[in-house]
């Protein structure tokens, strides 16, 4: 198209045949601009957040890109179906998935970084028994023990994030902070419960 005609709505476009090189006018009372199939992502070239070759940004079900704390919603993540009704949908999932991102990182601040007690940052995973096992034996040493150790439990299903943040290899494994800096930590169940138990003896020094 080389022009929109008219006096004071539109009434023709000049168009031109690409092959010919011709001009002709072609009579229309409106002009949709098809602005292709391509994502505006390229601002994002450099922040870190994963893009498909095309452009379009993979996420969660939550809506969660790569970049903790960072969503993608409609047409320009990957999906099936581009159009309005799915684009509001994924806005509804990421405000409420990151309403609920905001207050876990404020729990967390609070009740484990700015801690005053040593917590016990466990990951485990809640699907495998001896995972539960383990947290139900930590639980049961810590209380009867009265410590004063906080236990703070991440399940690995949920929070891989966090998992990442603390290069968790093994599962379970526990955490040992004092004011928000790591002081220790026990890996895997090799080091379970008697492990636990000496070390628990020593006050998680
Ligand atoms: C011609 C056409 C007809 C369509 N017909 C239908 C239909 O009949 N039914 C239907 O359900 N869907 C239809 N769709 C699809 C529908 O419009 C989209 O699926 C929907 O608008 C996607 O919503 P969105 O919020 O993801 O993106 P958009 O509606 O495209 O909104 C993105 C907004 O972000 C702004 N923006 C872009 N880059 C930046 C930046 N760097 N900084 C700040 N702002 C930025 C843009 O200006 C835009 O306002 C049609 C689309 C087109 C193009």
């Amino acid at each position: 198209m080389e022009e929109v005609l008219g006096k004071e709505n539109v009434e023709a476009v000049k168009i031109k045949n690409l092959k010919t090189g011709s001009t002709s006018e072609l009579s229309c009372q409106g002009v949709f601009f098809f602005v292709g199939m391509v994502p505006s992502t390229g601002y994002l070239k450099d922040s870190g957040i994963e893009m498909d070759k095309r452009g379009y940004i993979p996420v969660n079900e939550l809506m969660e890109t790569n970049s903790e704390g960072v969503y993608a919603v409609g047409d320009n993540r990957v999906k099936y179906l581009r159009q309005v009704v799915s684009a509001a949908g994924d806005g509804a999932t990421a405000a409420v998935a990151a309403e609920r991102y905001i207050e876990e990182v404020n729990d967390f601040n609070s009740n484990v970084l700015q801690s005053d007690k040593k917590v016990l940052l466990l990951f485990f995973n809640a699907q495998d028994n001896e995972s539960l096992k383990y947290r139900t034996a930590l639980e049961e040493l810590n209380e009867e023990s009265g410590t004063d150790c906080k236990i703070h439990c991440v399940d690995m299903a949920t929070k891989k994030n966090l998992a990442e943040k603390y290069a968790i290899k093994i599962i379970p494994s526990v955490v040992v902070l004092y004011k928000g800096t790591e002081i220790n930590r026990l890996e895997g169940l090799e080091e379970s419960l008697e492990g636990l138990t000496q070390y628990h003896q020593l006050g998680y020094q």
